[in-house]
């Protein structure tokens, strides 16, 4: 589907729903409020969801008061744009809801996209949605305000660990100029992403380093995020994002595993919700096994959902460290 074909049938919508993963991160958040802007600036009638809950470190962003975390009459739109989501089923409960719109776009970059929806714009060679953002608003001439800026560079800073990881391409570092030179000010954005913590969030940090565990090999770790630690340290965690990197950092580790325990079950005996954040190096594709648990991600960064008890949990997963 070429980008072009989006743009034509774009300047025929009228109302649109834009949405972007539950429990969003950087890109997730910054995608939809740049297109959303952007839309709106080209006179569309837009709306913007998430489910939540959106991390307080990414409040600072103009605009972030446009998102809601109800989709209202879905029958007010003839169009919804699905942002840095594999799946339709990212965007969390509303999926269903929302499925009911007659023009579904697909704007995504995971390697494990599904190709849903009638329009799709899927490039996983893309640093980020963000990025993919960036080249239709330009497609369409829509000129780049502060907000759009500091909304497309947040997304690619978020989603290249800035510009760390392997997805850092010359596209993201000529973007990230652009948009530094349209006004977002990138120490600001570090400023609100990075240096700002609380007390309760180092002392959790604390218990997490303890709870790294390897495989007899080395070359594997886990790192365990429970409600119990939450509960120790008086935390509320709306954003894990990044913890993971602490327990991929240790020498020879060539597969991180994050298990963060969402919800346990009032008896023990019946396990809990986790949700499972996989890291690898270029040589271990940990999209592969997210997608073997019903997950999905890119080659290097990779997620799923499961219920299990946590040493069962870890047992599996520590399987998969013979093969590296
Ligand atoms: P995370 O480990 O949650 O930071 O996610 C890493 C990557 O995997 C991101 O690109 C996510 O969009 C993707 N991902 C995480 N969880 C899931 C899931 N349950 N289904 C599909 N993709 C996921
Ligand atoms: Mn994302
Ligand atoms: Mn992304």
């Amino acid at each position: 589907m070429s980008i072009q074909q989006i743009i034509e049938y774009l300047k025929k919508s009228k109302r649109l729903l834009l949405a972007s993963h539950m429990r969003p991160d950087g890109d997730a958040i910054g995608a939809l409020i740049s297109l959303g802007i952007a839309l709106g600036e080209y006179k569309k009638t837009v709306r913007l969801y998430n489910e939540g809950p959106i991390p307080a470190v990414y409040q600072f962003l103009p605009s972030l008061h446009l998102i809601k975390n109800t989709v209202g009459d879905i029958t007010e739109f003839d169009t919804a744009i699905i942002l840095d989501c594999s799946d339709l089923h990212r965007i969390g409960e509303a999926a269903t809801e929302v499925s009911k719109i007659p023009v579904i776009i697909n704007v995504d970059h995971h390697m494990t996209n599904n190709r849903f929806g009638n329009f799709q714009f899927v490039d996983p060679d893309a640093s980020s949605t963000a990025e993919m953002v960036y080249r239709l608003i330009t497609q369409m001439e829509i000129p780049i305000n502060t907000g759009i800026a500091y909304s497309i560079y947040t997304g690619i800073m978020a989603d290249t660990g800035s510009f760390r990881f392997a997805n850092t391409t010359p596209e993201a570092f000529e973007i990230s100029h652009k948009m530094v030179q349209a006004g977002a000010d990138p120490h600001k954005v570090a400023q609100h992403v990075y240096e700002t913590t609380s007390l309760n969030r180092i002392k959790l940090l604390h218990m997490l380093y303890e709870s790294i565990e390897l495989s007899p090999n080395g070359k594997m770790s886990i790192m365990t995020l429970t409600q119990n630690m939450l509960n120790a340290t008086g935390s509320k965690l709306d954003d894990v994002n990044g913890l993971i990197n602490y327990a991929k950092q240790i020498e020879n580790v060539k597969l991180a595993v994050l298990l963060y325990e969402r919800r346990r079950s009032l008896c023990i005996k019946h396990g809990s919700d986790f949700h499972v954040s996989l890291r690898s190096d270029d040589g271990v594709n940990v999209a592969a096994i997210a997608t073997s648990f019903g997950g999905g991600g890119h080659q290097n960064a990779a997620g799923f959902d499961i219920h299990s008890k946590l040493p069962e949990l870890k047992r599996t997963l520590f399987h998969f460290s013979k093969n590296l």
